[in-house]
């Protein structure tokens, strides 16, 4: 007989606890139908069940990934969990995944999860994605390779795994990377393993952090009102392999003149950001500026990763050593 493990599960809110109602309004109803019927959950295994907040992810901000990371972190002391699921709203899911993968020091498996579409939809994806990730996280294989997403049948690491489609129950993907692993009907088998992960302690998170993206035509306007709001650091989504329009440099300046860390991920959905093209703005120029590139985060991330990194330092070459890794 096979063992059941102690799995912690923890309700956020999201689609996958909220239901449709007659006028086809999609949202969170008196009782979370994730608490209810967990039964058949229970027959797979031994869950514990916490629900610190009840939100739609949009309404999600660092301050409840902290608190998500200080569960984790106390069950993780406690020492009789096997691993965790978090259910999530999708929206911003890759984020909060992301940031307990670079902060959460518990050391069991994570596995965050969401869903399409809601608990009493056609062909809802919730109940489905939660047993499958109750799976991923009592599989031993599924430990030391960082916060894992589990959605319809693959597991994806938070750093790579990102939202690429509205409303298609295959949204979540991992551009050029490709998943870890896959759930089947009979077991669970990852087929890659990541070859680094990075970790860091933060115990609070109070800096500003903008994010913004480039475009055809953009000037120093946007740039210059951040810089106004007393701005601890910058994430620009540039164009192509991490260039930016002239006419956007004098405004980029004045962070670099500020010591206000730029960080330059690319507006493209995949590939990696750098310093290739030698003309003005491009990536090249934009180094010699003294840019930061972020080696293959997307803009959501990078933004979460610059706030830990200043939760730790405001050194620039430190904080650039970090977006190297
Ligand atoms: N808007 C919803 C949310 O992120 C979407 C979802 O859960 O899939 O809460």
């Amino acid at each position: 007989m096979v063992l059941k493990k102690n799995i912690l599960l923890i309700h956020t809110g999201g689609t996958i606890s909220m239901s449709e109602d007659t006028t086809g309004a999609v949202k969170p109803g008196r009782n979370n139908p994730l608490t209810q019927g967990t039964e058949h959950l229970s027959s797979i295994a031994n869950l514990i069940i916490e629900e610190p907040f009840h939100l739609p992810s949009p309404h999600i901000t660092p301050k409840e990934m902290m608190r998500l990371k200080f569960i984790l972190e106390e069950y993780g002391r406690k020492g009789d969990i096997d691993g965790a699921v978090i259910t999530h709203g999708t929206d911003t899911l890759e984020e909060t995944a992301y940031f307990l993968d670079l902060t959460c020091q518990a050391d069991f498996p994570i596995v965050v999860t969401g869903a399409m579409r809601s608990s009493n939809e056609i062909g809802s994806d919730g109940l489905y994605n939660l047993i499958s990730s109750i799976r991923v996280a009592s599989s031993p294989e599924a430990t030391r390779q960082g916060v894992l997403v589990v959605l319809n049948d693959e597991i994806h690491t938070a750093v790579n795994v990102t939202k690429t489609h509205t409303s298609n129950i295959s949204t979540f993907q991992s551009p050029q990377y490709g998943p870890l692993g896959i759930v089947t009907k009979r077991g669970v088998l990852f087929h890659h393993t990541p070859t680094k992960h990075e970790s860091y302690d933060v115990q609070d998170i109070n800096k500003n952090v903008y994010l913004i993206k480039a475009h055809a035509g953009m000037d120093s306007t946007l740039l210059n009102a951040i810089l106004d709001l007393k701005v601890d650091g910058i994430v620009i989504e540039a164009l192509g392999q991490g260039n930016l329009p002239p006419a956007a440099l004098d405004g980029l300046n004045q962070f670099i003149a500020n010591n206000i860390p730029v960080v330059i991920v690319s507006r493209s959905y995949a590939g990696i950001a750098q310093d290739v093209y030698g003309y003005k703005g491009g990536g090249k120029h934009l180094k010699e500026m003294g840019v930061i590139f972020s080696n293959g985060l997307n803009g959501q991330k990078a933004r979460l990763k610059l706030l830990v990194a200043l939760a730790n330092t405001d050194k620039m070459e430190e904080i650039a050593e970090m977006f190297s890794f």
